[in-house]
This record gives C-alpha cells, sequence and structure tokens, in this order.
C-alpha cells in the first residue's frame, strides 16, 4: 500500500450524482459505486467525510421558482439531502464500511446530530462521517456545508467531484478548444471569473486556506489516486 499525500479529506457529491441516468431520485448501481469508491479510500488509511447534495430530489430555488415559500423549500432541500445521506449509509454499510450519518438539523430517530468533536471522533475511529442537511440554514447550498464542515474537521482538502473532470477556461461543452487547469489559485478563479463553486462555498474555502480538488468520480478507482497524490482534476489552492 502507497503512502497517502492526505490524511483527512472532505467528499462533496453532488444530489444529481447518485441519478446515473435516471431523471430523479437515486440509482442503487450508481451509489453503490460511489459507495465502494468511498470504502477504498477509507480501507487505504484515510480519514473520510462525506457531504452529498439534494439535487436529485429537491432544491429551494426550484421549488421557489414554482411558487414555494424559499425557505420551505431549502428545508425540503436540506431534508433531500438527508435522504441521500441515509442510502449512501446503507451502501457503504453493504460494503462493510462503518458509517455515521449526522446532520445538522435535528432528525434524531433517523441519524446523530452535527456535533464538530464526536465527528472528529468518529473519523479517528475509522467511520466515515456523512455529514447531512447542509450547513442547517436556508439560502444556503450544500457546497457551503461541504467547505463548512472540511474547515471544521481540519480537512486536509475538499474534493469536488463533479460531471466535468476539472476547471476550465471556458464551457467545454460548448468549446471544444476549452483549456483545463491543473492547478490554479484563488485570486486567479476570481480574476478570470471561474466557476468553481458557489461563492459562499469558495470564500470559505479561501479565507481558511482550505485546498480544494475539482475532478470527475466516474472513472473507477478515482478517489484513491488523488489520495495518493496524483493530479487528477484542478487544484485550487492559496
Ligand atoms: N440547502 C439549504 N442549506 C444548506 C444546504 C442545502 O437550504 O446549507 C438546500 C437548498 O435548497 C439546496 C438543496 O438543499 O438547493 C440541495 O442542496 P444542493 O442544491 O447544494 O445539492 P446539489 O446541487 O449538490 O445536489
Amino acid at each position: 500500500m502507497s503512502q497517502l499525500a492526505y490524511r483527512r479529506v472532505l467528499l462533496k457529491l453532488s444530489g444529481e450524482a447518485l441519478m446515473g441516468d435516471e431523471d430523479y431520485g437515486i440509482d442503487p448501481k450508481v451509489i453503490g459505486r460511489l459507495a465502494r469508491e468511498v470504502i477504498e479510500a477509507q480501507q487505504a488509511g484515510a480519514e473520510v467525510g462525506v457531504v452529498i447534495g439534494g439535487g436529485n430530489i429537491f432544491r429551494g430555488a426550484g421549488l421557489a421558482a414554482g411558487g414555494m415559500d424559499r425557505v420551505t423549500g431549502d428545508q425540503m432541500g436540506m431534508l433531500a439531502t438527508v435522504i441521500n445521506a441515509l442510502a449512501m449509509q446503507d451502501a457503504l454499510e453493504k460494503l462493510g464500511g462503518k458509517v455515521r450519518v449526522m446532520s445538522a438539523i435535528k432528525i434524531n430517530d433517523v441519524c446523530e446530530d452535527y456535533i464538530r468533536r464526536r465527528a472528529i471522533r468518529h473519523l479517528e475511529k475509522g467511520r466515515i462521517a456523512i455529514f447531512a442537511a447542509g450547513t442547517g440554514n436556508p439560502f444556503f447550498t450544500t457546497d457551503s456545508g461541504a467547505a463548512l464542515r472540511a474547515i471544521e474537521i481540519g480537512a486536509d482538502l475538499l474534493l469536488k467531484a463533479t460531471k466535468v473532470d476539472g476547471v476550465y477556461d471556458r464551457d467545454p461543452k460548448k468549446h471544444p478548444d476549452a483549456v483545463r487547469y491543473d492547478s490554479l489559485g484563488y485570486d486567479e478563479v476570481i480574476s478570470r471569473d471561474l466557476q468553481v463553486m458557489d461563492t459562499a462555498a469558495f470564500a470559505l474555502c479561501r479565507d481558511s486556506d482550505l485546498p480544494l480538488r475539482i475532478f470527475d468520480m466516474s472513472q473507477p478507482g478515482v478517489l484513491l489516486r488523488i489520495l495518493r497524490g496524483e493530479p487528477i482534476g484542478t487544484l485550487v489552492h492559496g
């Protein structure tokens, strides 16, 4: 087993990553494959926290566009992330993982409350901690939840899995000659107006000097390769 370049990481998965080819919900095969990646990383010795979005079920902004009260919509979005977290817990446990779901909103019958010191203890004991319900507040996203939890638990790296294999100078779907960056400073992201994550999440990373790597998780084994130090995707750093 080769040495890991990172001891503790926070992996952010979007809710959409769980849908596979479906339009909604969770594809069991897809979540099983993602869980295998996480287990592989944890078994290699990494401490892994996970944040999952809820966009495969509900997003507050989308519900508000349809006429719903925004705060209620965001609460539904946060509950959607809890649903995804429970599905991921199940998928990880089926593979033999030890897992705890910790929610930013109290929902004690289904999972633990998020308590920072307890979360760190779980990680130290080799448990995978899934942080559900984002920040617990409306008007935020799970990217912000991921940045916040990563900083709180002292993660060495925030890993943001996306459908694109990094950050490009232009939209690679529209511009075939778009160039992918291997690494970027926080200030370059701002000066070049690149979309890495939402502004609040990005500001948290920058202010706490938390490096983040944006990468495509569809390739099997990619998570472990990154943890071993392979420069896959785009690294954003101070
Ligand atoms: N959400 C929220 N506060 C948070 C995190 C999430 O209100 O701290 C709500 C918000 O409505 C958001 C939804 O939960 O749209 C699902 O999260 P997100 O859109 O980040 O999921 P993803 O796009 O990653 O699937």
